[in-house]
C-alpha cells in the first residue's frame, strides 16, 4: 500500500522534447504501410489457413441437436458471459443457458495457454466475485491456468454447466414477434428459444497471422500461441519444454504474449530467434506469493473496494491510498497527476511521458548487455501507443547465448520459406515457427467478428443497423431488438481491469431483467431517443484525439496507423471512465424510473 502525493509535479529541466518527438516520428514513419489494419491474414475457421485455429485441447463430443426452450441464452463463456451469468442467477433466473465455442468455459484463457501466460493486472482484483466463490489466488499476478481453472470453478459455483452447450458455434439469432421470444440456431444443429439473448464479445476471439508471404510453404511446425502445439514442443503452460531442446525456435511478434512466453522458450529451445518489428514496452512486474497474514487481515467487502481505488488509481482520481501499488498504478499516478510547471496540461502530460518512457529505455540498457541489441529493444513512443507490458525475465532472455533478436527496423520479415524465415535477404533456418501476433481487431465488421448475425424487429439485421457506427443505451441495449442486450467495451465504462466494467454491465443488464419479470412483462426494449442520446454522450465524453492517435506508433489502438476519429469516438468506450460510468448506472437504477425503458 503506498501514500499518494496528490501534488506530484515533473519538472523537466534539461529534457529536449523537439528531439525526442522527432526520434518518436521517425520511427512511427518507418512502420507506417498502405494496407494499415488489412496487412494481415485472418483466418477463417473453414477456409483458409483454417488448421490454426483447430482446437487442439479437445476431441469433438457428438450430441444430439437440442430445441428446447430456456428463459435466458448468454452467447460465450469468457469472463464476460461469466460474470453475465453469475448475475443472472442472483436475479433468480433458474432457466439459463451459455452456448460456447470453445470446449469449456474460459474464453481468452480457454483458448491462451502458452507457456508462460500469466495475467499482468493483479489478481485479487482481476479475477472476479472471489468472495462469493470463495477462492484466493495464490499470487499476486495468477498464471493462466490457475485463472482458467477459476473460471471452471466460477461456472461450478453458479451451476452454469446445466444447460450449456459447450463446442457449439451459434449461427443465427432471431427475433420471433409473434410469440415474443428469439430463436438461436447453432452449428450442432441445435434450434432452441429464448425470451431473453445475451451477446458477448470477446476481445481476443480470432487469431490473425502477419502478411507475409510463404506461411504455408513452411515445412517445420507452425502455430499461433492461442492454439500451443504442446505434443510437438512438451511441457504445458508451467513450462519444461523439453521435446524443443535440439529444436530452433522462431517467435514472430513482439507484444504482450511473445514477452511472457519467449523466456519459457529460451529455457528450453536449442535457439530462440525472436523477429521483431516494433520493441513493446517491459515495465516490471515483482509478482509474489499471496501472504496469509494479509488474507487474513481482509474483511468482508474488501475486493470491491480494492477494484474501484484501483480503477480510481488508474483514472488518477483523488484517493488516499493505493492498495495494489504496482507498476500499473504508479505510471497512471504520475501521468494522471501531473501539473504544469509552466506551460499547458497537456504539454505536462507529454513531458512525463517522455520521462516515463525514458525510465522504460534506461530498464533496458541496465539489463541487456549488448548494446546493439538493447538499442533494438528500446521502445520509441509514447505511453499508451501500445499496450503496456510487465516482466521480469523477458529483457533477460536476451543475454543468453541462445536467443537472438533479429531486429526487422519496422518492417517485419520479408518471407517465410520452406526451412525458415528471411529478413534483409539473410535466411534463419528454424524447425519451430510461433506466431505470436496477436488477434483480429474489434473493429472488424460484427458478422465477420461474431460468426452470426441478430435479426431483431421487422427482421433488421445488427450488423446492418449497426454498419455506420454503433448505437445503444449504456452500451447494453439497442432499439428495435427487444429482450436482447450486449457485453462488451463499445459505449460502457472503460477499465484497465477489464472485468470492472464486464461485472458493471452484468449487473445492469440482470436488473433490467429482473425488473422485466417483476412486471410480468413480455419485452422490454429501448426508445430511439434514448438511444440517440446515449450515442450523442458517449461521443462527447471521448477524449480521443487526432493529433495522438496519428502520431502513435502503428497498433490496433491506433487501427494500425490508420484512425477514423469519428468511428473510435462513436464506437469507443464512455471515456470519463469506469467509476463515473457505475455512478450513472447505480443512480438510473435507484431512480426506479428505468428512463429509456420500455416494458411491455
Ligand atoms: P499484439 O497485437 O499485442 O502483438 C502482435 C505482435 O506481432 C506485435 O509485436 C506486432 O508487431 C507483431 N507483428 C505483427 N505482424 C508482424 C510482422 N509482419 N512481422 C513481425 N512482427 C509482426 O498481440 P499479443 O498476442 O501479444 O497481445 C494481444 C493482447 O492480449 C494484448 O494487447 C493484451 O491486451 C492481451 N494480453 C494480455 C496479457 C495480460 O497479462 N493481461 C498477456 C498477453 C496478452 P508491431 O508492434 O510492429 O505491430
Amino acid at each position: 500500500m503506498a501514500e499518494i502525493n496528490a501534488d506530484a509535479a515533473w519538472t523537466v529541466e534539461g529534457y529536449d522534447v523537439d528531439a525526442v518527438r522527432s526520434k518518436y516520428k521517425q520511427e512511427r514513419d518507418k512502420r507506417i504501410r498502405a494496407d494499415g489494419p488489412n496487412q494481415y491474414r485472418f483466418i477463417s475457421r473453414d477456409g483458409d489457413l483454417a488448421e490454426y485455429v483447430k482446437d487442439p485441447y479437445v476431441e469433438r463430443i457428438e450430441r444430439e441437436p437440442v430445441s428446447d426452450e430456456v428463459e435466458a441464452t448468454v452467447i460465450g463463456g469468457g469472463f464476460a458471459g461469466l460474470l453475465l451469468s453469475a448475475r443472472l442467477r442472483q436475479a433468480g433466473i433458474t432457466s439459463l443457458r451459455v452456448v460456447e465455442q470453445g470446449g469449456d468455459f474460459g474464453g481468452t484463457w480457454y483458448w491462451n495457454r502458452y507457456p508462460g501466460i500469466a495475467c499482468d493486472v493483479e489478481s485479487y482484483v482481476y479475477l472476479p466475485l472471489l468472495e462469493e466463490v470463495g477462492y484466493m489466488p495464490t499470487e499476486k499476478y495468477a498464471k493462466g491456468p490457475e485463472i482458467f481453472g477459476y473460471c471452471q470453478m466460477f461456472a461450478r459455483h453458479f451451476d452454469l454447466y446445466r444447460d450449456a452447450l459447450l463446442q457449439t458455434r451459434v449461427t443465427d439469432v432471431r427475433w420471433n414477434e409473434d410469440d415474443g421470444v428469439w430463436i438461436v440456431s447453432t452449428d450442432r444443429g441445435d434450434r432452441f428459444r429464448s425470451k431473453y439473448v445475451c451477446m458477448t464479445f470477446g476481445t481476443f476471439l480470432h487469431p490473425k497471422l502477419p502478411g507475409i508471404p510463404g506461411i504455408e510453404d513452411f515445412r517445420g511446425t507452425s502455430f499461433h500461441t492461442s492454439r500451443w502445439d504442446y505434443e510437438h514442443t512438451g511441457g504445458d503452460s508451467y513450462g519444461n519444454l523439453h521435446k524443443l531442446r535440439d529444436k530452433v525456435v522462431g517467435v514472430i511478434g513482439s507484444g504482450a504474449t511473445a514477452v511472457q512466453c519467449v523466456p519459457m522458450l529460451a529455457k528450453d529451445a536449442e535457439h530462440v530467434f525472436v523477429f521483431q518489428r516494433t520493441p513493446a514496452i517491459v515495465d516490471v512486474r515483482e509478482n509474489r506469493p499471496t501472504d496469509p497474514e494479509w488474507v487474513a487481515s481482509l474483511e468482508p467487502g474488501w475486493q470491491r473496494a480494492r477494484i474501484e481505488n484501483f480503477s480510481a488509481c488508474i483514472a488518477g482520481e483523488e484517493t488516499d491510498v493505493d492498495l495494489v501499488d504496482d507498476a500499473w498504478t504508479r505510471v497512471f499516478h504520475h501521468l494522471r497527476k501531473t501539473r504544469p510547471v509552466t506551460g499547458s496540461q497537456a504539454e505536462a502530460m507529454e513531458l512525463a511521458d517522455f520521462q516515463h518512457m525514458e525510465s522504460i529505455r534506461a530498464r533496458v540498457g541496465e539489463i541487456v548487455h549488448d548494446p546493439v541489441t538493447a538499442e533494438a529493444l528500446r521502445p520509441y513512443y509514447r505511453f499508451l501507443c501500445k499496450r503496456p507490458c510487465f516482466h521480469d525475465e523477458y529483457l533477460q532472455a536476451f543475454n543468453r547465448p541462445n536467443v537472438t533478436l533479429v531486429d526487422t527496423h519496422g518492417k517485419g520479415p520479408d518471407r517465410v520459406t520452406e526451412n525458415g524465415i528471411v529478413v534483409a535477404g539473410e535466411e534463419y533456418r528454424i524447425d519451430t515457427l510461433v506466431y505470436a501476433t496477436g488477434f483480429a481487431s474489434i473493429r472488424q465488421d460484427l458478422k465477420t467478428r461474431l460468426g452470426y448475425d441478430v435479426f431483431g424487429r421487422s427482421g433488421q439485421a445488427l450488423s446492418d443497423k449497426w454498419k455506420d457506427g454503433i448505437s445503444t443505451l449504456f452500451g447494453a441495449q439497442t432499439h428495435n431488438f427487444p429482450n436482447f442486450f450486449v457485453v462488451s467495451y463499445f459505449q460502457t465504462g472503460v477499465a484497465s481491469n477489464q472485468t470492472h466494467p464486464l461485472d458493471e454491465m452484468a449487473k445492469h443488464i440482470s436488473n433490467i431483467i429482473r425488473e422485466a419479470r417483476d412486471r410480468q412483462a413480455t419485452t422490454v426494449d429501448i426508445t430511439e431517443a434514448a438511444e440517440d442520446e446515449w450515442v450523442q454522450t458517449v461521443i462527447s465524453s471521448s477524449t480521443a484525439s487526432a493529433d495522438f492517435l496519428e502520431s502513435c506508433t502503428p497498433s490496433y489502438y491506433n487501427n494500425e496507423g490508420q484512425p477514423d476519429l469519428a468511428l473510435f469516438r462513436r464506437n469507443g468506450p464512455y471515456a470519463r471512465g469506469i467509476l463515473p460510468f457505475s455512478k450513472l448506472l447505480a443512480e438510473w437504477r435507484s431512480s426506479g424510473e428505468y428512463a429509456g425503458l420500455e416494458f411491455e
